[in-house]
């Protein structure tokens, strides 16, 4: 189980944190991967572009590979059971613990006017996204970590209280570390909402892909033999890792271990690899964007099936707690 929010346009961190798993464990485990639009009131309150988010979102999972005939792929506040559990699950949830967040800290800093009460509790809103479905594996990135360990939090008190539900999720990515796809001015990570010119979006022109990498952050070059690259190189790197060639990149770090590197030269290769990587899902996703009744009918599928598996759970919830009553 695991869930994008519609707050903008995917990125390459999206995809390989997140979407690059859903599609192969869709052909190994039953899955429901669900677009955030619950998560996303807590810091985009404006609902006017919602629709064609989601609609968008929606379009560049199944132009990433997620087969909606396999996975359930669904909208967050179609499945009415993820309320109630987020309220029960809002009892096992302290407000110390919420306060010390990472996300709602670094989140409060960026909206001040605007700390409510959803974004304190986003934890508990994920944890009980996770819940309702009793999943245990969750395919996220690696700025996910600290929530999935809250879940763990809350599994485990609601166990001890009210007996053995649910199991414990873990953050997952085939048996390697979790990704942070790096942002290319070397501060932070791509995403969404933030650092908007040093992200690449699945959605960018081949053009605005070429002056991204351009524009990322270097310098002049090592002038030690086999030095410690700094970390906006070490980035560099990394994104090359994702999309370029083995011999490609063993070249590159030959020149730079020889201090010959020439960072324009690995910057219009890694430029045109990202363009092949990103321009066929591009293209594929504005397809589907706007086949309104196709997705329609996507979301209506999505839907059915994860109510089923969240009915399933929430009966045996309300019985665990006593919430039966005739
Ligand atoms: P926002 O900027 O609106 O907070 P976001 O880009 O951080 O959005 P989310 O919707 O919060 O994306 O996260 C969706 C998934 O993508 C999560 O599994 C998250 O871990 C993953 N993800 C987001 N950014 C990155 C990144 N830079 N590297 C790796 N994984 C990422």
């Amino acid at each position: 189980m695991s869930g994008i929010r519609p707050t903008g346009f995917l990125h390459l961190g999206n995809y390989f944190g997140a979407l690059r798993n859903f599609v192969r464990m869709q052909e190994e485990y039953p899955c429901f991967f669900m677009v955030a639009d619950l998560h996303a009131l807590t810091t985009h309150p404006d609902t006017k572009e919602l629709k064609t988010n989601i609609h968008r979102v929606l379009a560049e999972h199944i132009a990433c590979g997620l087969d909606p005939d396999k996975a359930a792929l669904y909208c967050q506040s179609h499945v009415f059971e993820t309320s109630e559990l987020y309220l029960y699950l809002n009892m096992l949830a302290y407000k110390g613990e919420l306060e010390k967040t990472t996300t709602f800290k670094d989140k409060a800093r960026l909206q001040p006017d605007n700390i409510n009460a959803g974004l304190l509790t986003y934890p508990v809103l994920q944890a009980a996204d996770i819940l309702l479905h009793r999943a245990a594996l969750v395919p996220v990135g690696k700025d996910q970590e600290q929530h999935l360990e809250m879940s763990r939090t809350y599994v485990n008190r609601f166990n001890h209280r009210y007996g053995e539900v649910f199991p414990e999720p873990f953050a997952f990515n085939y048996g390697e570390q979790l990704v942070k796809v790096p942002s290319l001015d070397g501060a932070g990570k791509m995403s969404k909402s933030e650092n908007q010119n040093a992200t690449l979006y699945l959605s960018d022109t081949d053009k605005l892909i070429l002056d991204k990498v351009k524009k990322a952050k270097t310098d002049s070059g090592p002038t030690v033999p086999n030095s410690v690259k700094p970390d906006y190189i070490e980035n560099i790197f990394l994104l090359m890792k994702l999309v370029s060639k083995e011999e490609v990149i063993k070249k590159f770090e030959d020149d730079y271990n020889n201090c010959t590197i020439r960072y324009g030269d690995m910057k219009k290769q890694l430029g045109e690899d990202m363009v092949n990587f990103i321009a066929p899902i591009r293209e594929k996703a504005e397809a589907i964007r706007n086949d309104e009744k196709y997705l329609k009918a996507v979301m209506e599928k999505g839907a059915d099936k994860a109510r089923t598996s969240a009915k399933a759970t929430m009966a045996l919830v309300r019985e665990a707690m006593g919430l039966i009553y005739y």
